[in-house]
């Protein structure tokens, strides 16, 4: 580029000295030759003057001597006086003279020059240039007077001005050729700093930054066009530097809340045990947004008390506190109340909804409802003892795990329920025929493992299908429901009732020798009396008896031994009349 401008530059200059230094050598030439034509006629003039005078008296010697002195006089290179008979007369060649023109040594005397001195015989100038011998040359006719007519040659040399003018034309060639070198070098110098150098600076900073190097910038020199290059690609280094910090912010983000949702997910996946999983899913939360304080809730089964699942770092007071929590309470019992999420940082507002922030140090909060299908089933908080810590990022991840940990807290609920139905019958609430087949087998083992006695029951309602047939069926199940719940009311914790089928039901009593167990089938069969419902068409309640068979486990019997004995006991309390207990 720079070189370029140097050229572009040079080039004319040198173009113009060029046609000077011709034109100079033109002019110099052209006022030379007149010099000279102008001291040729002169001499020619004096010569025409002196000779005739000279020539009368025969005076040859005054006819050399005039020759010598004016061709020294007049610097010339050659004069030759020709006389009649084309003899020379005079020559400034003293030893021409005498010697006729043919007669001549043409080296000395050119073809030229002869025919310029026979015109000169017949009265013609002729005036010359012998390029050869660089001279210029005036051949004039000469008068003798009464000898008659004669010419003159008279030779200039011209060598030593013509060698001045080309002397002056390299001298100037050189002069602008050194000036053009000068000029070059000093615009190439000047352009390059203030331009290429410049430019190439900046060109440089791109490559570098473009090859990765982002701290790459151009240094701003100057206020022209070039330093607002420089300044405006700063500017965009500047933007595409912090725009790729934010880039890699954000994958970095992207990364870590993906994580978390995958340990989330993780968690979850292992166990549908909600008090296990969630502690770590509280675990990986605070992780996530790099704090340590946090609760997660869930909602009782009366749809309003909050149970504390898992806490952090929080003191017995607080979690006192928020262990009486119902759902609307503090931060996490309102993002349930209201199933969206809160950020909040140090207000008065906040304040209210946590009496104990500033006791535990809290500053900023971020609470998120655990829902699923628009449903909250708890609350996922965390908190920081800086203002305003938490960024809408994570406030989405968390609304994220929320769903993501409503999703599975529905499930393990689902579950649950589905366990509770599978083992459940239907009608009466007790435990069903396969159920309770699980739990006679369990006590069987148990029984038998830490040899501890173990009793059951076998009750059928007596003359069922009379009752069934008097008031209907939907009536015959309304005291089923009557009878499973007084049962219930009977029993201990450990024990279990369950439907066997129809109207038959079975209890097993763990720790029960059939001691006790006849004391509480007694004591069954008693209630059972009193059991009434009401029936249409008759104003008075009805009720119905059962009978009970009683058997106690002993050693290597099977649980079906045992039902057997029990059932056998039943059959014999039907045998013997009813509402009767037997064993
Ligand atoms: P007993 O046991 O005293 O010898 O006479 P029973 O009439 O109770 O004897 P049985 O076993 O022959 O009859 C049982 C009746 O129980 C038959 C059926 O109609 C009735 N039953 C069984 N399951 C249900 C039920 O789920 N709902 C109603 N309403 N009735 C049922
Ligand atoms: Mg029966
Ligand atoms: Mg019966």
């Amino acid at each position: 580029m720079s070189a370029k401008v140097a050229l572009i530059v040079v080039m004319p200059i040198l173009a113009f000295s060029s046609f000077y230094s011709y034109y100079h050598s033109r002019i110099g030439e052209e006022i030379l030759f007149r010099g000279f034509e102008m001291q040729l006629l002169h001499i020619s003039q004096e010569l025409e003057r002196k000779v005739a005078p000279l020539a009368a008296k025969n005076n040859a010697a005054g006819l050399q001597f005039l020759v010598s002195d004016v061709a020294q006089r007049v610097d010339a290179d050659l004069i030759v006086l020709y006389g009649p008979q084309e003899k020379v007369m005079a020559a400034s060649k003293s030893r021409w003279t005498g010697s006729s023109l043919l007669g001549m040594n043409p080296e000395e005397i050119s073809d030229n020059d002869v025919a310029a001195i026979k015109k000169g015989f017949t009265g013609k100038y002729s005036l010359y240039y012998d390029p050869f011998d660089v001279r210029y040359c005036l051949v004039a006719p000469i008068g003798y007077g009464k000898g008659g007519r004669g010419a003159a040659l008279i030779s200039l040399n011209m060598k030593p001005f013509l060698v001045d003018i080309k002397k002056d034309v390299i001298k100037i060639l050189l002069a602008s050729l050194l000036a053009s070198v000068l000029i070059g070098t000093t615009i190439y110098f000047l352009f390059h700093s203030l331009f290429t150098k410049r430019l190439q600076a900046v060109s440089a900073a791109a490559m570098r930054l473009a090859a990765g190097e982002m701290n790459a910038r151009a240094v701003v020199k100057g206020t022209d066009e070039i330093g607002y290059l420089a300044t405006s690609f700063n500017l965009l280094a500047e933007d595409i530097t912090n725009w790729r910090d934010n880039l890699e912010e954000m994958v970095t983000h992207r990364v870590k809340d993906l994580s978390a949702l995958y340990e989330v997910a993780y968690a979850i996946s292992q166990s549908l045990e909600l008090k296990t999983v969630l502690p770590k899913v509280l675990d990986h939360v605070l992780d996530t947004v790099g704090e340590h304080k946090g609760i997660i809730v869930l909602v009782g089964e009366d749809g309003d008390t909050l149970k504390l699942i898992g806490h952090r770092n929080l003191s017995a007071e607080a979690i006192q506190q928020i262990s009486r929590m119902r759902v609307g309470d503090g931060c996490a019992g309102d993002v349930i109340l209201r199933n969206t999420s809160i950020r909040a940082s140090d207000n008065e507002e906040l304040r209210k909804k946590m009496p104990g922030m500033e006791r535990e140090g809290i500053r900023s909060v971020l609470a998120v409802p655990i829902s699923s299908r628009g449903t909250a089933f708890g609350a996922i908080a965390v908190y920081s003892d800086r203002k305003n810590r938490f960024s809408e990022q994570d406030e989405e991840l968390l609304a994220t795990i929320g769903s993501q940990v409503g999703v599975a807290v529905e499930n393990a609920r689902l579950y649950e329920k589905t366990l509770e139905l599978a083992h459940e019958d239907a009608l009466t609430g007790l435990a069903n025929r396969r159920r309770l087949m699980e739990v006679l087998s369990k006590e069987v083992t148990r029984a038998s493992r830490y040899n501890t006695p173990l009793s059951m029951l076998m009750i059928d309602l007596d003359r069922f299908k009379q009752f069934n047939d008097a008031y209907g069926h939907l009536k015959g199940d309304e005291l089923l429901k009557k009878f499973a719940a007084l049962l219930m009311k009977k029993i201990r914790s450990t024990d279990t009732a369950g439907r066997y089928g129809g109207e038959e039901f079975c209890l097993a009593l763990p720790n029960t020798p059939i001691k006790g167990a006849v004391v509480i089938a007694e004591r069954i069969r008693k209630a059972v009396e009193g059991l009434k419902i009401n029936v249409e068409n008759n104003s008075s309640p009805v009720g119905a008896t059962i009978s009970i068979g009683v058997a106690e486990f002993a050693q290597r019997e099977t649980d079906e031994d045992l039902i057997r004995a029990a059932d056998a006991a039943l059959y014999r309390a039907k045998q013997s009349g009813r509402n009767k207990v037997t064993w």
